[in-house]
């Protein structure tokens, strides 16, 4: 599959402002800076479509992006961002709650983890959150250009192993810098789309 047109549809911080359900729904959720806006970027082809920050911790809504008028992207605010109040990280677990608990069409959470590092407890949280739901199944380990490719099936067996992944469960590298590993996320969610 390829992402000929992607606009974005709505910004929500409750669920009164999400887009019509109905249409079916990819989600990104991620740690923030673990290149989840640059992820997007390249999967829709855009420089611009999701921002990229070098200040993490800014983006608090939840994005809908309409894809191909076929599917939407959902992009999910990040986690783990050290500077932000506890009223701001309950505000975050409501938000996120309300969307993964009752969205109508949504199909798939795709969790991003930084290929570098052991996933943090955050992480381990929001898989087994995932989990729960049965949204989970698919892990993309991000700035993959990072290490070397020894290292990355070591790392890869890292993550499996910390977020208790299933060997049905499919982990991913990409790398935004080198605009790899993105072909075969797309093709995955072309088969979500399909089921
Ligand atoms: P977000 O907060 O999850 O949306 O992360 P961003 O997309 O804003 O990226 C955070 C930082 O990581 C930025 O400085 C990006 O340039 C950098 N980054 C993102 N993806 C990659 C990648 O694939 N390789 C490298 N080397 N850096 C990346």
């Amino acid at each position: 599959m390829q992402i000929n047109k992607s606009e974005l549809e709505a910004v929500a911080v409750k669920s009164a402002q999400y887009p019509e359900s109905g249409v079916p729904e990819i989600a990104f959720a991620g740690r923030s800076n673990v290149g989840k806006s640059s992820l997007l970027n390249l999967l829709t082809r855009r420089k611009n479509l999701a921002r990229v920050s070098g200040s993490p911790g800014k983006t608090r809504t939840i994005n809908f992006y309409r894809i191909n008028d076929e599917f939407r992207i959902v992009d999910l605010p990040g986690y783990g961002y050290a500077r932000v109040s506890k009223s701001e990280s309950e505000k975050w677990g409501a938000m996120m709650e309300s969307y993964l608990e009752n969205r109508e069409g949504l199909l798939k959470v795709i969790q991003l983890v930084d290929i570098r590092h052991k996933p943090s407890a955050q992480d381990v949280q929001m898989y087994d959150y995932l989990k729960y739901f049965n949204l989970d199944g698919i892990v993309v380990a991000t700035k993959a250009d990072k290490v070397s490719s020894n290292q990355r099936s070591k790392n890869i067996l890292e993550i499996r192993k910390t977020l208790g992944m299933s060997n049905a469960d499919k982990i991913i590298p990409v790398s935004a810098l080198k605009k790899s590993g993105h072909e075969v996320l797309l093709d995955e969610i072309e088969k979500l789309l399909e089921n």
